[in-house]
């Protein structure tokens, strides 16, 4: 079971109708309330601005900022940009009907709204299936150099493990050797 701050909780109950704004910020800790987790730091900031009618509410949240995650190529560990948009409603309904995620239904009693999945969602979507180092602005990938060194070499050594190959046993000779 998830920690629970409080953090992202949302008082419905007396909240007039109409547009309301709201503000979250995430850092590290947030991503330590969850078991899958990616994600090792983070410094993002979320602007809500909510709309309240008699049936629904209308909630969009803006994310934008860093998150700290592992380079697929080099394995390093960067800052990779987050910036997005999502629509989130919420309908009154003492009877849920099971019709995709983007709803979310509350009991007509219910106090408050506790957005802490919905933004950990909201994030985990917004981040690219392959996350690589940025290119530097002269096109130059900023990946760990030695480190993909490494790995290639890793990998070739892999691959040749099952075949003789003279000079990998030379070289293992050699490192022994020494
Ligand atoms: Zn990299």
């Amino acid at each position: 079971m998830e920690k629970d701050d409080g953090k992202y909780r949302i008082r419905i109950n007396g909240l007039k109708e109409g547009i309301h704004f709201f503000e979250f910020s995430v850092g590290s800790d947030f991503f330590e309330n969850f078991s899958k987790n990616e994600i090792k730091q983070a410094n993002i900031r979320i602007d809500l601005t909510l709309n309240k009618t008699p049936q629904h509410l209308e909630l969009e949240l803006n994310i934008a900022g860093t998150v700290g995650v592992m380079c697929d190529k080099c394995l390093d560990d960067f800052d990779l940009m987050v910036n997005s948009h999502n629509v989130l409603f919420v309908k009154f309904s003492d009877h849920p009907q099971n019709n995709g995620n983007e709803v979310l239904f509350l009991s007509k009693d219910e106090e408050e709204i506790n957005l802490m999945q919905n933004i950990y969602e909201f994030i985990y979507l917004s981040l690219p299936l392959r996350k690589v180092h940025p290119n530097e602005k002269n096109g130059n990938s900023s990946c760990n150099i030695e480190m993909l060194k490494k790995l290639e070499l890793f990998s070739n050594q892999k691959r040749s493990e099952n075949k003789t190959d003279s000079r990998w046993d030379k070289l293992k000779n050699w490192k022994n050797i020494k």
